[in-house]
């Protein structure tokens, strides 16, 4: 039986591909190892944070680090590894945090985020979505002096639309847990949260609704290509036949190298905390605390702690003890309350070095297109990702065509 269109993933990255092709007209196929219940689209902060926001690799980013790293409360952890990947990714990152490329990027998650936002919206609107989603702006604290005042700099000037830089009651009202010891906070008002694990149910629901078919636990583990085309992909006791594929393994790489692609990405690992939080400490929206690189996310039913980069690790396992580093560092700056019903996660972002993601058609094999590598900001950008491989699938565009492709596709920057 040959099928339409095969989506090999199913995490917000897929769903959101299947999401506008079957909204096309196209039959839509979404093959998963697991049962699309806890990916790292699920575990995540649902942060829809684009605005205002620097990418990973900004100029200073390694002093910044190293300095964290002597205090105790670098979020960043490299494990030395053998794999020569890992350290042609730390270079391209390292080569990546300059003023110029910072600045495009910042362009590039503006524009992409504020279409993904609207798109987001819209699927609210039409299809009556329970994303829990909330348009609240996203509070932006500081405990470092020197980072607070560079940002200060950065926003020397009046938007009533976009910021408000808070004064000491305002920020209690936004973050009843504060304590003196932090240094400022700016309230981004552009940004929106939603809660990860209800978006990802939601969408699997409304697509089995609509008659995606979902094919769960069961791994692809071969491409077979010929004459320029995939012919079909193998499971351990199955093959699949399409006339499109598209990748969207998050994380996982093996599947781009049978096809010869060395996607310059890597794990990068996370953990969350989610927890029911006394009343009178929630948040009023969600807020990151920049220096320890820690989200807090209010939810309807709980709160959510997202923190912690590891590199090189592939330890599937929530380790305890950064469970515990997370929970001290946050406590540093704000007044102790009992965290209770713990729920710990971890999980992997697909983290490319300078934060673009890698999407667009193979330029050799004529029928595959990837939609990968969107690092720490998947939730932001997949309904904007999910447009643009839809467009270039259902009008058989080439990657030149698409002007969206060649702004924000890693394989051309
Ligand atoms: C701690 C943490 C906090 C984060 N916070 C935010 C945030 O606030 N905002 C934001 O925008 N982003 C955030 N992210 C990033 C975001 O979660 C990811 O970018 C996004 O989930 C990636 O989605 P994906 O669909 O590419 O991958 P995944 O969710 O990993 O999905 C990939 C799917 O492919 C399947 N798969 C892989 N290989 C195969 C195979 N061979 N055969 C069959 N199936 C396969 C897997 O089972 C999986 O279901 C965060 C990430 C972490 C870890």
């Amino acid at each position: 039986m040959k099928r339409e269109i095969i989506i090999i993933g199913g995490g917000i990255v897929g769903l959101s591909c299947a999401y506008f092709l079957q909204k096309s007209g196209k039959q839509v196929t979404i093959i998963d190892e697991n049962d699309i219940t806890n990916s790292t689209s699920f575990g995540n902060a649902g942060l829809l944070s684009s605005f205002d926001k620097t990418p990973l690799s900004y100029p200073g980013v390694v002093l910044n680090t190293l300095k964290l790293m002597l205090k105790g409360q670098s979020p960043a952890i490299i494990h030395p590894t053998l794999d020569l990947k890992m350290y042609k990714w730390l270079l391209n990152f390292i080569l990546s945090a300059n003023e110029k490329r910072t600045k495009k990027t910042m362009m590039l998650f503006e524009k992409y985020g504020e279409i993904s936002l609207k798109l987001y919206e819209k699927m609210v609107k039409e299809d009556s979505f329970d994303f829990d989603y909330h348009r609240t702006g996203m509070l932006s604290v500081f405990t470092e002096e020197n980072s607070y005042n560079q940002k200060l700099k950065k926003y020397n000037y009046i938007d009533e639309e976009r910021f408000k830089i808070l004064n000491n009651n305002e920020l209690k009202e936004y973050l009843p847990s504060a304590t003196s010891k932090i240094k400022g906070a700016i309230l981004f008002k552009k940004n929106a949260h939603f809660d990860s694990k209800r978006v990802m149910l939601e969408l699997k629901r409304h697509l089995q609704e609509v008659g995606v078919e979902f094919i769960l636990n069961e791994k692809i583990e071969n491409i077979r290509v010929e004459n320029n085309k995939v012919k079909h992909l193998v499971s351990s006791s199955k093959i699949y036949e399409a006339e499109q594929y598209i990748m969207s393994t998050g994380y996982q790489t093996l599947l781009a190298s049978k096809c010869n692609r060395d996607l310059t990405m890597i794990p990068a690992k996370g953990y969350s905390i989610t927890f029911e939080m006394p009343k009178e400490f929630i948040p009023k929206t969600s807020t990151i605390f920049n220096d320890l690189f820690i989200v807090m996310t209010p939810r309807r039913d709980n709160v959510r702690f997202t923190s912690k980069l590891e590199i090189g690790s592939s330890d599937t396992k929530v380790v305890l003890k950064q469970i515990e580093s997370i929970k001290k560092n946050f406590f540093e700056y704000n007044q102790y309350f009992e965290m209770k019903n713990e729920e710990l996660w971890c999980g992997f972002r697909p983290l490319t070095p300078n934060d673009i993601p890698l999407i667009g058609r193979d330029e050799e094999i004529k029928n595959l297109t990837y939609a990968m590598g969107l690092g720490w900001l998947g939730m932001t950008f997949a309904p904007a990702i999910g447009s643009i491989i839809t467009d270039l699938v259902v009008n058989d565009k080439k990657n030149a065509q698409s002007d969206d492709i060649l702004l924000f596709s890693g394989f051309f920057q």
